[in-house]
């Protein structure tokens, strides 16, 4: 076990039995050595800084019937709101006073706002300028993903959920496809989006072989962030009765990327907070490198029900900064409130460098 996490370590990559020996392992010792090689990694690339995010979560309209998500179409049971561009323009406003330097718009999927995101990305770029933005809102055309990063979006964050097509179709109505997903994360990449992909861990269906899937999917698209969350049930899905997933998959999947993609953006996610009460603290020392608190208006929060029980108060929402800070301090880190936009010198995202000389050349 230990030769193949060296050889992560130092090779990047590993063969899928390898994955798949590193996921089943019941060797604590193994995984332990596994999380303390990922953590050295991140402190080799990041030192202490943990980048944070402000979670705007711009609505909950979603034309889309994902069988485990919350906030699926079919849920009538969830209020549904859509942020104005005012009330956004005022959470990226209240962020900004608290250091946020990313804002990350994320929401149900829906049809014919392209209009209106054009026009809050660019307010946003034009008000912040200092700022990244990332969003998250689902599947779009390609034209509406060069729109919107023209207009100033600087990261894309759309996880796969699951490589394998059968387990895809498990997942999701017939009305959506695996092939539209990676086809959107292929455009997203070459549209010069910093992009992120990612799984539920533990979603409904999905065995070990799918996770090494997942993994040698991810290995071969390269995305410049990776969400990996466990999965948890939500009562008005049709997966209400299904177990959560498991946090320590999740912690081990968090360190294997890690040794994967060294300069990495990866969150330790709010679901995994929600399974775990010192989830944030697990997932950094697993290699995690970002956290996301909640930036959203605190009226809307509630219904934005991904699933149930979601972490939602103390260092999950930007009211809890100082007890954020006091947290990572206590197990040696601290906030950064950098852009922390992705750095390679192999993956620079040379689309991104020439936006920002042309737009400074129009000054
Ligand atoms: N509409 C956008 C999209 O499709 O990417 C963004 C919103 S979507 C709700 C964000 C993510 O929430 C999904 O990619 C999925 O992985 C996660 N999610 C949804 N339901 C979940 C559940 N029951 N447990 C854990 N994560 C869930």
């Amino acid at each position: 076990m230990k030769t193949w996490i060296d050889r992560l370590r130092r090779e990047h990559t590993l063969a899928p039995e390898a994955y798949r020996r590193l996921l089943a392992t019941a060797d604590a010792q193994a995984v332990d050595y596994l999380h303390r090689q990922a953590r050295e990694v991140a402190h080799s690339k990041f030192g202490n800084d943990i980048y944070i995010r402000g979670l705007i979560e711009v609505g909950n309209r979603c034309r889309n019937n994902c069988l485990y998500c919350g906030i699926r179409a079919a849920n009538t049971s969830v209020a549904r709101y859509e942020l104005t561009k005012d009330e956004i323009l005022d959470s990226c406003r209240k962020g900004h006073e608290l250091g946020f330097r990313t804002f990350v718009l994320q929401g149900g999927e829906k049809q014919g706002c392209y209009a209106k995101w054009e026009d809050v990305v660019s307010t946003i770029r034009r008000t912040y300028p200092d700022c990244a933005i990332t969003l998250s809102l689902g599947e779009m055309e390609r034209e509406e993903y060069e729109g919107l990063f023209r207009a100033g979006a600087d990261r894309y964050l759309l996880r796969h959920e699951t490589y394998n097509a059968a387990h895809y179709r498990m997942l999701h109505p017939e009305t959506m496809s695996r092939e539209d997903r990676l086809k959107c994360l292929q455009w997203l990449k070459e549209t010069g989006y910093q992009t992120g992909t990612g799984i539920m861990v533990g979603s409904p269906g999905q065995t070990l072989d799918h996770l090494v899937e997942d993994i040698c999917f991810i290995e071969r698209f390269r995305p410049q962030m990776i969400g990996i969350g466990p999965f948890i049930p939500q009562k008005d899905t049709p997966f209400r009765n299904w177990p959560s997933g498991s946090a320590d998959l999740t912690l081990r999947l968090l360190s294997i990327f890690r040794l994967m993609f060294p300069e990495a953006l990866i969150p330790a996610t709010t679901a995994l907070s929600t399974l775990l009460p010192d989830g944030k603290q697990k997932g950094i020392l697993a290699g995690a490198n970002v956290v996301m608190p909640n930036l959203s208006p605190a009226a809307c929060r509630s219904s934005y029900a991904l699933y149930d029980n979601k972490a939602a108060e103390g260092t999950e929402a930007v009211e809890g900064l100082a007890l954020l800070r006091k947290q990572l301090d206590r197990i040696g880190y601290r906030i950064s409130t950098a852009r922390g936009d992705y750095r390679s010198p192999t993956h620079a995202t040379d689309k991104q460098a020439n936006r920002q000389e042309s737009s400074s050349e129009d000054k």
